[in-house]
Order: structure tokens, then C-alpha cells, then sequence
């Protein structure tokens, strides 16, 4: 069922690429690969891919001005590979218009799950069919975005508006990273302070409320430096 799906990969260290490509080859994605930007662009406006695993550090260009170039014409999702330790450079490509990131050194799992649910989340954009709209479940916990209602192991828990409003967004998002400035803005509008201190005090009310044990999420996991990652659904 893979075999229709294009994946185009931009990645100029071998090893890691012939990787890729071995893993996704191997659950029949159809796979295009770029050793460098230019290559990678061309190919991205000529071969038509459905997703773009994009290295950030290329020979030719960075990696967050081809977010940019893809993004004036495309909203294809982009899961941005990055050997890279700092989080800014994440949080860049992010805002920039990457979809999720993996970091070096990442295994297929992962690079599967991450392609999974850039797929899951692009198709439930594009479609806007009712299954959007459906209750989001995991773990006994069930967020209902139409009722407002928030629910764990039959129990309701109150939330705040605000509160509501993070949650939801993140369970919308479930398994894709949000960072902290686009739930800041999704919150309290885009003329809001870059100031995590709210975000940071909400947060650790709705952990308090829906987490069995706070200091080991097992619903919303802290991304360090980047922002926060909602469980998959069951
Ligand atoms: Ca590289």
C-alpha cells in the first residue's frame, strides 16, 4: 500500500541516507533521494513527493532556507533530519514550516513512527473530515474538543479555558512537537511576550490535573529547549 507514497530524501551523508532509504524501501514507500540542496529542490518541484526528509546541515545550502524555498509553493510535510544538538536550530525549522524533526542517531522505528504521523496529521488537515472532530483517546484519558470536556478513567477534570485550549491543541497535534511559540501565539494571539513563564505555570496545573505522576509524563512529554509532544492516540 506504501508503493503509491513518494518519499524524497535530502541528505548528503551517505551512511545515512542509503539507510533511509534500505528502511523505507524495505515498507515499500517509493523513495527519491538528494545528496544535495539544489538536487533536492529540483526534485521536490519535478517528482512531486508526499513527504521530505530533509537533512539541515547540506553541503550547498542550510537546511532551513530549503524549508523556506519549498514553503513558498508547497505544504508537503518536511520531517527535518538533524544531527545537530543545539534547539534552536529545531525550533527554527519548525517555525520556518518544518512539520516534526528526528535527531541523529535515530532508528527505523522512529523514523517510521515520525513519517506515520506527519502522514496521519497531513491527511486529517486535508480532508477536514468529521474524524477530526472526534474525541482524542490514549491511555483512559479522553479530550472532547466539541464538549470541552476532559476525562480520565471516567473521572471529568475541570480545566481552565487557557488549559483547555493547550491541551486540545496538542492533542489535535498528537505525536508532532508543538514549540513553545506556537502554542504562546495559539493561546494568547501573536502580539503576545515570548514569555514561556505562563505557558511553563498552565502547563504544570494540566499535568497536575491529568498525569498520574507529573514528573513522569506519560501524556505530554517535554521536548528540551523546544516545546511539548502529545502521546499518540491508542
Ligand atoms: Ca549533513
Amino acid at each position: 500500500m506504501n508503493q503509491m507514497i513518494r518519499i524524497l530524501i535530502i541528505e548528503d551523508e551517505k551512511n545515512i541516507r542509503n539507510f533511509m532509504i534500505s528502511v523505507l524501501t524495505a515498507q515499500q514507500y517509493h523513495v527519491i533521494s538528494a545528496a544535495t540542496a539544489a538536487e533536492g529542490l529540483s526534485q521536490a518541484a519535478s517528482q512531486c513527493p508526499d513527504l521530505i526528509l530533509l537533512d539541515l546541515g547540506l553541503p550547498d545550502m542550510d537546511g532551513i532556507e530549503v524549508i523556506q524555498k519549498i514553503r513558498i509553493w508547497s505544504s508537503i510535510p518536511i520531517i527535518v533530519i538533524s544531527a545537530r544538538t543545539q534547539e534552536d536550530d529545531k525550533v527554527e525549522a519548525l517555525d520556518k514550516g518544518a512539520d516534526d524533526y528526528i535527531t541523529k542517531p535515530f532508528g527505523n522505528s522512529e523514523l517510521l513512527a515520525r513519517i506515520r504521523t506527519a502522514f496521519r496529521h497531513s491527511n486529517r488537515m486535508q480532508t477536514n473530515d468529521p474524524l477530526a472532530h472526534r474525541p482524542y483517546h490514549s491511555h483512559g484519558l479522553t479530550i472532547d474538543f466539541e464538549k470541552h470536556q476532559v476525562n480520565r478513567d471516567g473521572q471529568n477534570i475541570h480545566f481552565t479555558q487557557n488549559e483547555f485550549k493547550i491541551i486540545a491543541l496538542l492533542a489535535r497535534n498528537c505525536g508532532r512537537v508543538m514549540t513553545y511559540d506556537k502554542l504562546i501565539e495559539h493561546i494568547w494571539g501573536p502580539y503576545s511576550e515570548n514569555d514561556n513563564t505562563i505557558l511553563r505555570v498552565n502547563m504544570a496545573n494540566i499535568r497536575r490535573k491529568i498525569e498520574p505522576n507529573p514528573a513522569e509524563p506519560i501524556y505530554i512529554f517535554t521536548e528540551i529547549g523546544v516545546g511539548y509532544r502529545m502521546a499518540e492516540e491508542d
